[in-house]
């Protein structure tokens, strides 16, 4: 079944295993449409006013007002606008659409992720609305080249990613990108090879994840939320938990190649009792961040390598405000790979998702 688009249902939505994404498109002109009558008109106008004029909503709802954009959707202009709020949080979304009278927007909403199909039940049952479920990497992939082409300064890469004082984040030009490596970092990670503007196949993936740094980062240092962690990890030095190439071999192992500040062990300091009570709530969460991006960036290079494709890019939440695992990513995949592989990064890094499933409605 198709949604029916008339020109107050556009919403777009990503139902994913830690965040769940809304992209909702706000026409410039609310048009008017005959077939509505004045009081659905009214309640349709305090809706735009209410998710375009705030940029929280309920407990944990956030909206991205830097990501925010001006396009045209079919024969509309307006703004894409970017909200987002914890999948735990799904419940009193429910409740507060309800109050607030979003049915009346639509009665079908194109939605992508696993919470598509999870609470489905829950969408028809309580809000009378039905989600129409698009396959989340298609969605993604949509997404990605739909934004490229609307936003010209969607995507960067960085030069001298692990020098502080050089490190410059530089426009990157995307006007031959295929074939590329995709690599979602989500709750978990996705890897695919993009071949053309529709064509793509998931080549890999691994568990250990967005959510594997999260859920280790609350585990060993307490704290409870994404922020802290990232904000705990930019002040430790992995150093002190994890045994480097020098903690075994007493400076480089060279016949391979391997410098002695290389992580060798990821946590191998913590088995002993005095180093482990010297490392500190940060140093934790460092090793986290370090092992996780580490962990991705190695798998990238050799999905890359198998492939032959040189181009990498990296999405999903996992680097929201994360720069420095963006920094460790762009610098792990140039020295790997001698300098034949970039890592690419795109600004609406989340959203890609939420972004294609919007587009299902222009077709
Ligand atoms: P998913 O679709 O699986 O939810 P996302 O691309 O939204 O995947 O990324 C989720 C990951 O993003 C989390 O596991 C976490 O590492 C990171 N993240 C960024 N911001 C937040 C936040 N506010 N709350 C929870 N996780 C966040």
């Amino acid at each position: 079944e198709h949604p029916v688009i008339t020109p107050f249902t556009w919403f777009g939505l990503d139902v994913g295993g830690s965040l769940t994404k809304l992209v909702y498109f706000e026409p410039e002109n609310i048009p008017d449409d005959d077939d509505q009558s004045s009081e659905i008109k009214k309640a349709i106008r305090i809706i735009h006013k209410y998710l375009s004029g705030n940029t929280a909503y309920g407990d944990s709802g956030v909206r991205d007002t830097h990501l925010e954009i001006k396009t045209q959707l079919g024969e509309y202009t307006g703004s894409m606008h970017f909200i987002r709020f914890p999948t735990a949080a799904m419940p009193a979304f429910i409740e507060l659409a309800k109050s607030k009278n979003f049915p009346l927007l639509a009665t079908t909403i194109c939605a992508t992720g696993g919470g598509a199909h999870k609470f489905s039940n829950e969408y028809e049952t309580q809000l009378k609305m039905k989600l129409r479920k698009i396959d989340e990497l298609s969605s993604l992939i949509r997404g990605i080249h739909y934004m490229e082409s609307i936003n010209h300064n969607e995507s960067f890469y960085f030069t001298s990613p692990t020098i502080k004082e050089k490190c410059q984040k530089l426009n990157y030009n995307f006007v031959h990108p295929y074939p590329y490596l995709c690599v979602n970092m989500g709750s978990g990670v996705s890897i695919l090879a993009v071949t053309g503007p529709k064509t793509f196949t998931r080549i890999g993936g691994t568990s250990i994840g967005g959510a594997t740094f999260l859920g280790l980062c609350c585990a060993l240092t307490g704290c409870n939320s994404f922020e802290e962690a990232l904000e705990l990890a930019s002040q430790g030095d992995n150093a002190k938990c994890d045994k480097l190439v020098s903690d075994i071999y007493g400076g480089d192992y060279k016949k391979f190649g391997l410098p002695g500040h290389l992580v060798a062990s990821s946590f191998g300091h913590m088995m002993d009792p005095e180093k482990s009570k010297a490392a500190s709530k940060a140093d934790l969460a460092r090793s986290c961040l370090a092992m996780v991006t580490y962990n991705i960036s190695s798998l990238a290079r050799l999905n890359a390598e198998k492939q032959g494709i040189e181009n990498v890019v990296f999405v999903g939440n996992f680097l929201r405000k994360n720069t420095l695992s963006m920094r460790l990513i762009a610098h792990a995949m140039d020295y790997w790979s001698n300098g034949s592989m970039k890592a690419i990064f795109l600004e609406h890094e989340g959203y890609f998702g939420a972004i294609g499933s919007l587009l299902e409605l222009i077709n």
